[in-house]
């Protein structure tokens, strides 16, 4: 049998493209390497799935707005071909209920990636196309018409075929970059990919020691070592990247939202022991008013010692850690400390200086940052500019977005996009056909 369309990688866009050609009445094969579909759907958002976010008025402009000037300008059709709404829309038609939170990221209400994943999985089971499981695709062969694709089991023909093969994060989830190398076959150009949302690590045991402890709201800023710099305090004119956001404190460094959309700069950068990370532990007010705030609570904590008042606005431990690297003895009565003590704790709260030796690279990384080059795709259809017949969708392509349902969303609407492109160009060789 010929397909109409087969799709390599049953993640997130593999699923969207496949329920969308089906639907359209496309013959269409989904292959995947794994015993199961939409592995990275259920372990992400720490198994809650993290579907996408919150639109504004503007509908779109969120989504937008969370990538560079050019994945977004690439992004155009798809997002207005299924916008976030649209997502959370057939999630919902699909009985699995969705729940916007705070900080604007979209959940399923029973907090289960798995009820996202199983919802997906249902409506593209539903749309006729048909799902292979085990089934790795080893190597794909262009002759004068359409593709053949083989697995190690089977040989396939297909008058179009779709790469959703994902990048080369967290590889042993089966994501191991071979959508590169077909795509490099057909002669398109792959930008270096590069691990992005991976946590950062340190070599200082002090921070290590901190292991567990989770902060709502902190900002991480990076910046280049300068020792003259360091001794006057860093201002945001000397970040190279910063976010504001939660963080976790793990047995190599930091991981959470505010550690990981930065490391992106860690990653790309070629010398990386130069780097240093800024933290604010309490972002919330100005070094200034903080400094005054600080001052006014020591002078005011009568009998009270540093430990007590630190305590008051940090975790215990982290509160001691910060004691402990600037010199200031817990037991000390808060109302005795000087104004230097006192600047010198102010200072390791807002702008503790900690070097960085790296990244967890791609073994932990949420998303691959590069692949294939987004010039020689088109983005109103996800079709190849060099070959016939050959899409793209996922991350597989050259974006990544940060931390907030923002990846997947990319995923589900390139997905679509080249579902509906494909449906579209077989009916119409169909009419041109007759
Ligand atoms: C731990 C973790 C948590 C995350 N949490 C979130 C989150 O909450 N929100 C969010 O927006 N993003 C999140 N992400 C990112 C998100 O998972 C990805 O951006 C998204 O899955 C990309 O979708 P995709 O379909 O392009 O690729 P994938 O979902 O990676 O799917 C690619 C599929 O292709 C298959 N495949 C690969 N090679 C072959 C082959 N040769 N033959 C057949 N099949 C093949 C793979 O097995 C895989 O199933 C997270 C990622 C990780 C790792």
């Amino acid at each position: 049998m010929t397909w109409d369309l087969i799709i390599a990688g049953a993640g997130a866009a593999g699923l969207m493209a496949a329920t969308r050609a089906a639907e359209l009445g496309c013959r269409t094969l989904l292959l995947e390497k794994n015993n199961k579909v939409g592995v990275k759907i259920l372990m992400s958002g720490g198994t809650r799935c993290n579907i996408t976010h919150a639109a504004n008025q503007q509908g779109i402009a969120n989504a937008f707005a969370a990538f560079s000037k050019k994945q977004a300008g690439f992004l155009r059709s798809s997002l207005a071909a299924l916008p976030p709404e649209n997502v959370i829309e057939l999630i919902e038609a699909e009985g699995v209920a969705t729940k916007v939170e705070d900080t604007g990221k979209i959940f399923p209400v029973s907090n289960r990636a798995i009820d996202v994943r199983d919802a997906l999985l249902r409506r593209a089971k539903n749309s006729g196309a048909t799902l292979t499981i085990g089934a790795a695709v080893t190597e794909i062969e262009k002759p004068a018409q359409g593709f053949v694709v083989k697995t190690s089991m089977q040989r396939y023909e297909t008058a179009n075929l779709l790469i959703t093969s994902g990048g080369q994060s967290y590889p042993g989830c089966g994501t191991t970059g071979d959508g590169y190398a077909w795509a490099r076959q057909f002669g398109h150009r792959i930008v270096n990919p590069v691990p992005a949302l991976t946590p950062i690590t340190t070599d200082e045991q002090w921070v290590r020691d901190l292991q567990g402890i989770t902060l709502p709201d902190a900002m991480l800023a990076i910046v280049c070592a300068d020792p003259q710099q360091e001794a006057n305090g860093y201002s945001s004119k000397h970040f190279l990247a910063s976010r504001r956001s939660s963080l976790l404190f793990t047995h190599f460094g930091f991981s959470g939202p505010a550690a990981l959309d930065i490391s992106r700069t860690v990653t790309l950068s070629a010398d990386r022991n130069t780097l240093k990370l800024v933290c604010d532990f309490l972002p919330a007010s100005g070094f200034e008013d903080f400094l005054s705030q600080l001052t006014k609570s020591c002078r005011g904590s009568g009998r009270s010692n540093v430990a007590a008042v630190a305590q008051n606005l940090l975790p215990k431990r982290l509160a001691s850690a910060a004691m402990e690297r600037v010199g200031v003895s817990a037991g000390k009565r808060a109302a005795e400390l000087s104004r230097q003590e006192i600047r010198g704790l102010a200072r390791m709260i807002k702008a503790a200086i900690i070097p960085i030796s790296g990244t967890l690279g791609f073994n932990k990384a949420e998303v691959t940052a590069g692949g294939v080059s987004l010039h020689e795709v088109d983005s109103r259809t996800m079709q190849s500019r060099i070959v016939d017949g050959l899409y793209f969708a996922g991350e597989v392509l050259d974006i990544d977005g940060p931390i907030g349902g923002f990846n997947f969303q990319a995923a589900f609407s390139t997905g679509w996009l080249a579902g509906q492109s494909v449906a579209d160009n077989t009916r119409a060789s169909g009419i041109d056909r007759q």
